[in-house]
C-alpha cells in the first residue's frame, strides 16, 4: 500500500537512500567512462623478503582520479563494480596493464626473472570460465612467464561458485601462476579455501598486524597462522606493517615477507622503477 499523506518517508524510499542510489549510479557511470578513457592507473607497492631485506615482488593497486571528485578509493569503487558486474571489464584492464608493465620491466632489466607482480582478482571475475585462459593468453602475448605473475584473491567475498574458482585457479597454477589468499583471517571460511584452493601464499590481514605489539592474543594468533602456513608449505606475507616493532616481531615469528607503509606506500610506475633499481632498495636498516 502507498504511504499515507504526511507519513515520513521510510525504507527504500527515504531521501537519503534515494540520494545514495543516485550517487552510486552516477559513480558507476563515471567509472565506466574512466575505464573507456583510460583514466585509471596502477600503483605498485613493493613486498620485501624479511630475511634478506630485498624487494621480491610488488602488488598492483588500482587508482582512479575522478575529474571532479578527486581520488576515489578502490575500497569504495571495487565493491560497487563487483555488484554491477563491471569488475570483469576492470579486471581485464588491470591484467592487461599489469602484465604489459611487467614485460617492459623485464625487457629493460628493471626487474629480474625472479620478480613477481601480483594483481588483485575478485572471485566474480572467474564466473565466466575464461579468466584463466585469458590471463595466460595475456602472458603469452606479452612474453611474460606465468611464474612471474601472482593473483591475490580475497576470501572476504563469499564465493558463489567454489568449484569454478577452484578450476580456474588450478589451470593457472599448472601454468606457473601463483595464488595468494589476501586478507587472510577476515573471511568466513579461510580454512576451507586453504584446503580446496591451490594457494601457495597467505597474506595475513592488516587488522592482525595493527595490534601486534600491544595485543598478546593477536600475537599468538599471528604466530599460529605463520606456523599453519608453513605446515601447509605456504609462504606468508604480512600486510600493513607500519612500525619497526611490528616488523621485528614478524621477523621473530618467521614471517617470510612484509609489505606496508613502513617500507613503502603504493607508488607510481616511475617511483617504483627508481626504488627497485636503487642500490639501497633493501630494508636491512629496519631488521
Ligand atoms: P588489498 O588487496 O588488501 O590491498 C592492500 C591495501 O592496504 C591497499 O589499499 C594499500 O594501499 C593498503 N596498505 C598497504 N600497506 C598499508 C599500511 O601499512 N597501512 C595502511 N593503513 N594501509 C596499507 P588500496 O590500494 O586502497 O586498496 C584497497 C583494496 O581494494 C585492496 O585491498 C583490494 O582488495 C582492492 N583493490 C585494489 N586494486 C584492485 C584491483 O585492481 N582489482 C581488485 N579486484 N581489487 C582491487
Ligand atoms: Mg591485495
Ligand atoms: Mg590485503
Ligand atoms: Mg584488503
Amino acid at each position: 500500500a502507498l504511504p499515507k499523506k504526511g507519513t515520513p518517508p521510510v525504507g527504500l524510499f527515504s531521501d537519503e537512500l534515494h540520494r545514495d542510489l543516485a550517487d552510486r549510479i552516477s559513480l558507476r557511470n563515471d567509472l565506466r567512462a574512466a575505464l573507456e578513457a583510460d583514466d585509471l592507473q596502477l600503483f605498485f607497492q613493493p613486498k620485501y623478503d624479511l630475511v634478506t631485506g630485498k624487494i621480491t615482488s610488488a602488488e598492483a593497486l588500482l587508482r582512479w582520479q575522478h575529474i571532479e571528485k578527486g581520488f576515489i578509493s578502490p575500497a569504495l569503487f571495487i565493491p560497487l563494480a563487483e555488484q554491477t558486474g563491471d569488475i570483469r571489464a576492470i579486471g581485464d584492464w588491470v591484467a592487461e596493464h599489469a602484465i604489459k608493465q611487467l614485460a617492459k620491466w623485464r625487457q629493460q632489466n628493471i626487474v629480474d626473472g625472479s620478480f613477481v607482480l601480483a594483481i588483485n582478482v575478485s572471485p566474480q571475475q572467474m564466473v565466466t570460465g575464461t579468466f584463466a585462459s585469458d590471463l595466460l593468453e595475456c602472458c603469452q602475448r606479452h612474453k611474460v612467464e606465468p611464474k612471474q605473475v601472482q593473483v591475490e584473491i580475497t576470501e572476504s567475498a563469499v564465493m558463489q561458485n567454489l568449484m569454478k574458482v577452484q578450476h580456474e585457479l588450478e589451470v593457472l597454477t599448472r601454468a606457473g601462476v601463483t595464488v595468494a589468499m589476501d586478507d587472510f583471517g577476515t573471511g568466513y571460511s579461510s580454512l576451507s579455501y586453504l584446503r580446496n584452493l591451490p594457494i601457495s601464499v597467505i597474506k595475513i590481514d592488516r587488522s592482525f598486524v595493527m595490534n601486534l605489539v600491544s595485543n598478546s592474543s593477536d600475537q599468538q594468533l599471528v604466530g599460529t597462522i605463520v606456523l599453519m602456513a608453513h605446515n601447509f608449505k605456504c609462504s606468508i606475507v604480512a600486510e600493513g606493517i607500519e612500525t619497526v616493532e611490528q616488523a621485528k616481531l614478524l621477523v621473530q615469528m618467521a614471517c617470510n615477507e612484509g609489505q606496508g607503509f613502513l617500507f613503502s606506500r603504493p607508488i607510481t610506475q616511475n617511483e617504483f622503477e627508481e626504488l627497485v633499481q636503487s642500490p639501497a632498495h633493501t630494508i636491512e636498516s629496519y631488521l
